[in-house]
């Protein structure tokens, strides 16, 4: 069997101890594949022996004589001191709330003897550890080993997810199948992958977990990228025929009119990328490319330049801008409106809450080719949305997106050009293998003109100063927003909505405050937004509804209370927002008092750094990918056990197998190959609308 394919339940193996069940459910434990693949988050190495003398990282593993005992206390205080030595020093074992752990009493008797595995440090001149496991000397064989510690949930113990995982290989292991080529794992000096899950959970010694986490690794990665290169070679097999004419990269008409509109001129990196688009976009071979440009970078002008040449003479045809919330989609299309109807384009704003006459009506007129140009939510891809001639599509902010549906979104044009833009950057190493096969354009430029914003690492409790600071500003006429990590309530922490009443009433009694989140009805968001940009309201109280996108120039403060709660890329959307007129910007990133060091390392890097490309390189390094894209709002990048970044040469290693794999067989049919053509009937890794 394949592991990833089994669906036995774990229901059906637990016979004791039932009230496990919900609890595993909680981890995403529910198939006998679920848990043998639900990997340890680390491992204790109790085979080495670490004497008292010598603790490493406080760590100690020794077998040890107990010397004397002492008890303190009564009842469930009851607690026992037990001195212990081995050869090279004496140490207290603490056992606390000894009426819950009566084995210890029992066990731990003068003149016995035991391994000792745990924490030690010295306190009061003693050695001493609170937090140890012991096994008596007889018992070397179960002790003496490297043990999985796994991520848990409350109510469940590493010894309940031992005992299973255990069971689970002694009754399953045999039926595992590798689900690599054979000449792969050779090739790569990999182990099976029913070694592979056994050392993974017990190894048999460091080196052989080194090798089994290589392994899984190395499936994962191999996985994904034989995904990304069938794409890639779909789409050059669609285009087949379609020679490249060497696209025409010169402006064209409208887009020269449309400059000649702005008040500025484009920056090297816009002209760069409006020129590889228009090439691509000409050379009738398609399209697919990833626009990257840091937040203020000015995307969205791009996207309408892209859209102009879909605009062309004889060969007219539609364009579609998405983008992921309603606030978002507004501002482009209102943007969208007021640059390109001059010229003479039919600009339509979709979304899903425009309802019936109405939205007939444009249905209407995008069929019958009415309308040149829609912007709006992904209400633009619903099922009844049909297009006349679709000849462009562009996606902003595309990490927002939940599993793109490409395949859905491609269907409604023969062929349409792809245009994703995305500002919380992607890495280079990352954009290979998730974006394999689209072509990429940066922006690395920013308009002239914009001054760096100056930001500030600032504790709860001298937040004073900080609202004196947006003060000063305000008088001056500037506006700001206040960010919260929540709409509403939780003991402790500042939201949205009663700051929002607090600004008002106490701390900025004299400018005008509005409250904004995802909660509120699309009309309120609206109203608002627009007051804001027309400067009626000076002061926005927000969560990460306007992470994305929103502009307006005047705003030049963002204070992001709980700082500490938002991930660096979000931090520095957040803060892209502010920066992009012709003032000086602030930035305050408010934190706990009692925020660790570690947590305000995380939020310097934010200090130190204005290029988004660092900080999520950072964000990666940090807290892996799955994080960086919100594992449940960007399905196309679950992965496992593997980190592209922290695991780069093995994703160079699988990328280079799987491109020679498959451009000799692309459809996977040598009797070698066999196993991954199953793989990906039985059981796809990643679900590849997604990818
Ligand atoms: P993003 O790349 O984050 O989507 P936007 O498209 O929202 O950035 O652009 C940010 C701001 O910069 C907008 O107000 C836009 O009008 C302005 N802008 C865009 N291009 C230029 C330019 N070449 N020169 C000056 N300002 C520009
Ligand atoms: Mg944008």
């Amino acid at each position: 069997m394949f592991l990833r394919s089994c669906r036995i339940p774990v229901k059906s193996i637990i016979n004791k101890n039932e009230n496990i069940i919900p609890k595993l459910a909680r981890l995403g434990i529910f198939s006998v594949s679920d848990l043998l693949s639900f990997y340890p988050r680390d491992w204790e190495d109790r085979g080495n022996m670490v004497p008292l003398k010598n603790f490493k990282d406080n760590c100690v593993c020794t077998l040890v004589t107990v010397l004397s005992r002492e008890f303190m206390g009564y009842g469930p205080t009851r607690a026992m001191k037990v001195f212990v030595e081995d050869d090279t020093s004496q140490a207290v074992l603490n056992c606390f709330n000894l009426s819950k752990r009566p084995w210890l009493e029992k066990t731990l008797v003068t003149g016995s003897r035991h391994f000792v595995f745990g924490n030690f440090s010295v306190k009061k001149g003693a050695l001493q550890s609170s937090s140890f496991k012991t096994s008596v000397e007889t018992k070397a064989d179960k002790f003496n080993k490297i043990f999985p510690v796994y991520s848990l949930t409350s109510g469940l113990k590493q010894i309940n997810i031992q005992h299973l995982t255990s069971e689970l290989l002694k009754r399953y292991a045999k039926e595992i199948e590798d689900e690599l080529p054979l000449f792969i794992t050779q090739k790569r000096n990999l182990l099976s992958k029913r070694e592979a899950i056994k050392e993974i959970h017990f190894p048999s010694s460091l080196s052989s977990l080194e090798r089994a986490k290589e392994t899984l690794v190395y499936e994962e990665l191999f996985y994904l990228e034989v995904m990304v290169i069938r794409r890639s070679l779909e789409r050059k097999r669609i285009n087949k025929g379609a020679v490249s004419t060497g696209g025409e990269k010169e402006f064209t008409p409208l887009q020269r009119r449309l400059l000649d509109r702005l008040p500025f001129k484009l920056t090297d990196g816009q002209r760069g990328a409006v020129e590889e688009i228009n090439g691509d976009m000409s050379s009738n071979a398609g399209m697919a490319r990833l626009l990257q440009g840091d937040v203020g970078s000015g995307k969205t002008l791009v996207s309408f330049l892209a859209a102009l040449k879909t605009q062309n003479g004889a060969e007219k045809g539609q364009a579609v801008i998405m983008a992921p919330t309603e606030l978002l989609a507004r501002q482009h299309a209102e943007n969208a409106a007021r640059l390109l109807e001059p010229l003479g384009i039919n600009i339509a704003f979709l979304t899903g809450n425009i309802k019936a006459q109405g939205r007939r009506e444009l249905l209407k007129n995008l069929a019958s080719g009415m309308i040149d140009i829609a912007v709006g939510t992904h209400a633009l891809f619903s099922r009844d949305v049909e297009y006349n001639n679709l000849k462009l599509i562009v996606i902003d902010e595309q990490h927002r997106f939940g599993v793109t549906q490409r395949a859905l979104i491609m269907s409604k044009g023969k062929n349409p050009g792809l245009l994703m833009m995305s500002a919380t950057p992607i890495p280079r190493t990352l954009s290979l293998t998730v974006f394999g096969d689209m072509d990429v354009s940066v922006i690395k430029d920013m308009p002239p003109g914009r001054k760096i914003i100056k930001t500030h690492l600032a504790k709860e409790s001298n937040e004073k100063k900080v609202y004196d600071f947006v003060n000063k500003e305000l008088q001056k006429g500037r506006q700001a927003y206040f960010v919260y990590p929540l709409i509403e309530g939780a003991d402790g922490i500042k939201d949205a909505v009663s700051m929002a009443d607090r600004l008002s009433a106490d701390i900025f009694p004299g400018f005008k405050t509005a409250l904004i989140h995802s909660k509120l009805p699309e009309d309120d968001k609206k109203k608002t937004m627009d007051d804001f940009r027309r400067g009626e309201i000076k002061i926005l109280a927000a969560t990460s509804v306007v992470e994305v996108g929103v502009d307006v120039p005047n705003a030049t403060c963002m204070v992001i209370e709980h700082a500490e709660r938002f991930g660096l890329s979000a931090l520095h959307q957040l803060r892209g927002r502010v920066g992009r007129g012709q003032e000086q910007s602030y930035c305050f990133l408010v934190y706990s008092d009692d925020l660790t060091d570690e947590g305000k390392m995380r939020l310097k890097v934010m200090l130190e750094n204005n290029d988004g490309f660092i900080i999520a390189e950072e964000d990666l390094r940090l807290r892996g990918p799955g994080q960086i894209m919100g594992k449940e709002q960007s399905g196309y990048l679950v992965l496992g056990i593997s980190n592209p970044i922290r695991d780069m040469d093995i994703l160079v290693k699988a990328r280079e197998d799987a491109l020679s794999i498959l451009e000799n067989d692309p459809d996977l049919l040598l009797e070698n190959n066999r196993v991954i053509a199953r793989v990906l009937n039985e059981a796809p890794p990643f679900n590849e609308t997604a990818l």
